[in-house]
């Protein structure tokens, strides 16, 4: 049995990954400060991302842009006219709700992509009302952009957006990421870094937040040519594929390979390809896949430059929800960029003999918190048998990799080899020393926070250079000499 979504919040706030942001002065709705483990922990998730899509291929590169850019991007974008989403407010103005959202918890299905007239309709049919028992209002829009002004003078010129995605400057920077780099077709840009969108209803923890970080890539292939170079290496695969065909007739989500998806029709290679990819990231980190599956947007959910999106979701507490949408954006955004900025945009096709604008064949763009809290959900186990939380994160993520333990904290020698130990693995690893409390309990805060070692000195190290390591996962504890401990870590 796994924990609500409060309990959760409460945890990660008890164990210091995660605050409401300025607690003290009674915090600000969607916004968090992450304390030492979870700051730890969202750095390692951060640089385990760019290792395995950046670092580890030549056809993605990355680049670190601003949060706040020239504003007419996001006009280009189509951001600033609607980046938005539907809200009801009650007739009183006491409450105010997304849409989509509110139809979803009270009437039970996905309402994404719905309009106006539609939530209007539904709200009238189903005699929806605020909590208050108000009647609601017309549905409005509500741009989620957050606005500042850049320079001392406030006005329409100085006008400024913080970005709601990463995403944008990849279009931008694309020929000059392309000529420094010296990409061929195809290859992917990436970025990661934070995102504001001012959410009408933050909630669910982190899941749903007003500052928030992303991981996106920008992968572009030639207009004329749809086979995908990687798709062999995944062809086995296994997703469980929740198609249009399959919301439709509201059947559950079926187990099949990713050549069977695409032999059947239900996705292309590329966008097969890049699912396998983004699960496989998951898989590489510990996590259990049948907790996820991979949702195709309904025709009336895409946006009209799109011609396929699936999103990966994960089975929260409070049911599957989006962790990643992976879309196929065609050359809107880069044509979008070229007519605004009136730059030349294209790639020369020596074969071809002409100019080409590429495609976006798949934009992978995932939350950092929302992979977070997936992370946490797959570690999280209330350990009945050791009378406390066990946290069975991948040695990767894990905030800290090794703690040392002197087995008792009053002798020197004793201490002084436990500091030793700790100097020797300071620089490989993320290591702790502690030396407070019974070595039973000092075991438990460790295991409550995921670290997967703990090294132990007693009086037979000071003889015979040797200590213990014990594994998290299993308490086994295993002697051996100091000078061999580094290939006993492994991460
Ligand atoms: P939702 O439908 O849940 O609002 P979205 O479809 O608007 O999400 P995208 O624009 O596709 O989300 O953003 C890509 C990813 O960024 C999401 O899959 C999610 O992981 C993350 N993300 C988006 N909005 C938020 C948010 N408010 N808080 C935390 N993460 C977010």
């Amino acid at each position: 049995m796994t924990i609500n979504i409060d309990e959760m919040a409460s945890f990660c706030k008890r164990k210091g990954f995660i605050y409401p942001t300025a607690e003290i002065y009674g915090g600000l709705a969607g916004f968090f400060d992450y304390g030492p483990y979870g700051s730890e922990m969202k750095m390692n998730l951060k640089n385990v991302w760019w290792k395995y899509h950046v670092r580890s291929r030549s056809d993605i590169v990355g680049i670190d842009g601003p949060i706040i850019t020239n504003p007419t991007i996001w006009k280009a974008s189509g951001h600033a006219e609607n980046f938005a989403d539907l809200m009801l407010k009650s007739e009183d103005g006491s409450f105010e709700v997304r849409a989509d959202l509110f139809l979803e918890e009270k009437l039970g299905k996905s309402f994404d992509g719905v309009s106006a007239d539609e939530v209007n309709k539904l709200v009238a049919e189903h005699k929806l009302t605020a909590p208050n028992g108000k009647k609601f209002k017309k549905c409005e829009s509500f741009n989620l952009m957050f606005t500042t002004n850049v320079g001392p003078k406030e006005n329409d010129k100085s006008k400024a957006y913080l970005r709601p995605e990463t995403a944008q400057l990849m279009f931008a920077d694309f020929k000059l990421v392309q000529e420094n780099a010296r990409m061929k077709l195809p290859f992917g840009i990436a970025q990661m870094g934070r995102a504001f969108r001012n959410e009408i209803s933050p909630r669910n923890f982190i899941f749903r937040c007003r500052e928030f970080e992303q991981m996106e890539i920008e992968y572009f292939k030639h207009p004329d040519y749809d086979e995908c170079p990687f798709y062999k290496e995944y062809e086995d695969f296994e997703l469980n594929v929740y198609s249009i065909e399959h919301q439709k007739k509201n059947k559950e989500a079926d187990k099949m390979k990713i050549k069977d998806a695409v032999k059947k029709g239900i996705m292309q290679e590329w966008h097969a390809y890049f699912l396998a990819l983004e699960l496989n990231w998951f898989k590489s980190l510990g996590c259990n896949m049948k907790n996820f599956r991979v949702r195709q947007h309904l025709k009336d959910e895409l946006a009209h430059y799109s011609t396929d999106c699936w999103d990966l979701e994960y089975n929260f507490p409070f049911g599957y929800k989006e962790l990643e949408g992976i879309a196929d954006r065609g050359n809107y955004d880069l044509s979008r960029h070229i007519e605004f900025s009136k730059t030349d945009l294209s790639m020369f096709d020596e074969e071809q003999k002409k100019k080409i604008v590429p495609h976006v064949i798949a934009e992978p763009s995932l939350g950092v918190d929302r992979a977070f809290l997936v992370f946490l959900y797959e570690a999280y186990n209330d350990d009945k048998k050791r009378g406390n939380i066990v946290l069975h994160l991948h040695p990767k993520i894990a905030p800290i990799t090794v703690a040392v333990l002197p087995l008792v904290k009053n002798k020197e020698p004793v201490t002084n080899k436990a500091k030793e130990v700790f100097k020797l693995l300071q620089d490989d690893y993320s290591a702790f020393y502690d030396e407070s409390g019974s070595i039973g309990r000092r075991y438990a805060r460790m295991d409550e926070i995921g670290t997967p070692y703990c090294i132990t000195i007693d009086f037979d190290t000071l003889e015979d250079d040797t200590v213990t390591i014990r594994n998290r996962d299993t308490t086994e504890q295993k002697r051996v000499k100091i000078s061999e401990l580094k290939k006993e870590l492994i991460i």
